[in-house]
């Protein structure tokens, strides 16, 4: 899986992917990222990648031009058979979600396109973006860390990315529930102990109470999706 940035700042793009399991993943190259700079596609002589509203309004908007330009040029040197997903992460996508990650997990190449200041012009847009995603709902002043957010959550589905591919399978939402609460050692600390059931060694027993918890921590705390899954599971707990 190769992740391509295409943003004004790299540098916070790459900072953040070249630490801890990322990085790592990077290392042994069961990941490949890369951030390109927009402004190194402007035509402009002042190397200017951003103007004024038309219509009038607050901020500025990042142009057609050096946007499309550098899309172009990272499609060229990626595409074969398969049509590469251009994502622009912005607050008026779809919201991400753990969904989202897996299916995107499939992908050899993902391009996110990192907007700033206003955003970016919508006519390119409309030319290159096949996904529009947001990561939630308010405001952030750019992109990058949401392309950060999402490209986290799908390298760690890679195969390989984390040492023991079963913990995503048991993360949150891996089966649309939360997951139980996690002990480690000391087995009693400010007088609290390790429920007794995790250390009998019992796996059935184990996975019993771990679906229990999970159940009643969704119920808890996210009753939306509790009832997703209780009906999906055409149960009645
Ligand atoms: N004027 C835009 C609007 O109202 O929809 C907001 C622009 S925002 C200040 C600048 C950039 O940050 C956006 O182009 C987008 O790339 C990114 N961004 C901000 N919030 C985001 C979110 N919740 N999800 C994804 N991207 C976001």
């Amino acid at each position: 899986m190769y992740f391509h940035v295409l943003t004004l700042f790299p540098e916070m793009i790459m900072d953040g992917l070249n630490t801890s399991i990322l990085g790592r993943a990077m290392e042994k190259g069961c990941i490949r990222a890369e951030a390109v700079n927009i402004r190194d596609y402007t035509l402009d002589k002042h190397q200017k990648v951003d103007d004024y509203t038309y219509g009038g309004g607050a901020g500025m908007l990042m142009q057609a031009q050096p946007v499309y330009d550098c899309v172009r040029a990272v499609l060229n040197r990626i595409e074969q058979e398969k049509k590469s997903r251009v994502i622009y992460v912005t607050p008026q996508g779809r919201v991400f979600n753990q969904q989202m990650a897996k299916e995107l997990a499939g992908e050899d190449d993902l391009i996110f396109l990192c907007g700033h200041y206003e955003g970016i012009d919508e006519r390119v847009l409309e030319e290159v973006v096949t996904d529009y995603v947001s990561i939630g709902d308010y405001v952030l002043t750019g992109g990058e860390l949401p392309a950060m957010v999402m490209i986290d959550a799908i390298a760690r589905l890679v195969p390989g990315v984390l040492n023991n591919d079963e913990s995503a399978m048991t993360d949150s939402f891996g089966n649309g529930l939360l997951e139980y609460p996690q002990y480690s050692r000391p087995r009693v600390w400010r007088d609290k102990e390790v429920p007794p059931v995790l250390l009998n060694g019992n796996h059935k027993l184990i996975e019993q109470w771990r679906l229990e918890k999970s159940l009643e921590r969704t119920k808890e705390r996210r009753p939306d999706l509790y009832e997703k899954w209780r009906a999906e599971n055409d149960c009645c707990k």
